[in-house]
């Protein structure tokens, strides 16, 4: 799943590839927008704001979208775009002008409101964690304080809290707990502000560079299969420890995530975790006897 680092740099190569020339095309395929036409326009800018892309128009509009789990902007010189290019079936958006095409494909959402709405339709967001404005003081306070629909505040659910802070997931949240060795099914308001400080601040670091760089790298490594300690790991040995990593449902309710963990590391087994032998990822499932 896309994370703030990834989005950054979605949305600086949009602007790149857009900003400061006309749109020759605008085309969103999401519900009642495939009906609207929004040119003459020109690019303002594309710019990012935690996990949302926000593609500001000179007529006063903001197409904003969101690439949830599985979305992605592919951005292709105009005059090498293929017809069949523009009929993919997981094509939502597509973002022209006379040098570059860019294909929003997977998109999780699509909307178009009023620029000038943004800062209330966003404001529930806390600082970005890759934001000119991010404020470290800010974010700690808020992560530490339990929320309304989370009274058990737990650190691993209120660090993927885009409301305490904008731009983690779980590859990011996973990678800085295990770094500090910390539980992430305890209270996030027992955990100390500096040693929450202290993880933000080299998460925000890595993300930095991998925005910049596009390799999402937690170990400081840009081999590929030495990028995680433990994310993508569960089932196999912990590189610090040798316990077998395990993965574990984290948050309330209406916003449970799965998140890896080692035990031994980090303070033992998860609440929501029984136990049980944990098969390495992607390996073949055991056969069944019908
Ligand atoms: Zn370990």
């Amino acid at each position: 799943m896309p994370e703030g680092d990834t989005v950054n740099r979605t949305a600086t190569r949009l602007d790149q590839a857009l900003a400061g020339q006309p749109l020759t095309r605008l085309d969103l395929r999401w519900g009642q927008l495939g009906g609207r036409t929004f040119l003459p326009a020109a690019t303002l800018n594309v710019t990012s704001r935690g996990k949302h892309v926000l593609h500001r128009l000179d007529t006063g509009w903001t197409v904003h979208t969101h690439l949830r789990m599985e979305g992605s902007w592919r951005i292709m010189a105009t005059p090498e775009v293929a017809a069949a290019a523009l009929h993919r079936n997981d094509l939502r958006a597509i973002a022209a002008t006379a040098h570059w095409t860019a294909f929003g494909l997977r998109l999780g959402l699509v909307e178009v409101w009023p620029s000038r709405e943004e800062a209330a339709r966003l404001g529930y967001l806390g600082p970005d964690i890759l934001g000119d404005d991010w404020d470290l003081d800010e974010a700690v306070s808020r992560v530490r304080s339990p929320s309304a629909d989370d009274p058990r505040g737990t650190l691993g659910a209120a660090l993927l809290d885009q409301r305490n802070l904008a731009g983690l997931g779980t590859f990011w949240t996973s990678e800085a707990l295990f770094h500090q060795g910390l539980p992430p099914w305890q209270p996030a308001a027992d955990v100390s502000a500096d040693s929450l400080a202290a993880l933000l601040t080299r998460a925000q670091g890595q993300m930095r560079i991998a925005a910049e760089t596009g390799v999402q790298s937690a170990t400081g490594s840009t081999r590929p299969g030495e990028l995680a300690a433990i994310h993508g790991r569960s089932g196999r040995p912990c590189r610090r420890c040798g316990t077998t990593l395990r993965i574990a449902q984290i948050g309330p309710e209406l916003r449970v995530r799965w998140l890896p963990y080692c035990p031994t590391c980090q303070g033992g087994l998860a609440p929501t975790d029984d136990g049980r032998p944990i098969r390495p990822l992607g390996s073949a499932p055991r056969a069944r006897r019908r």
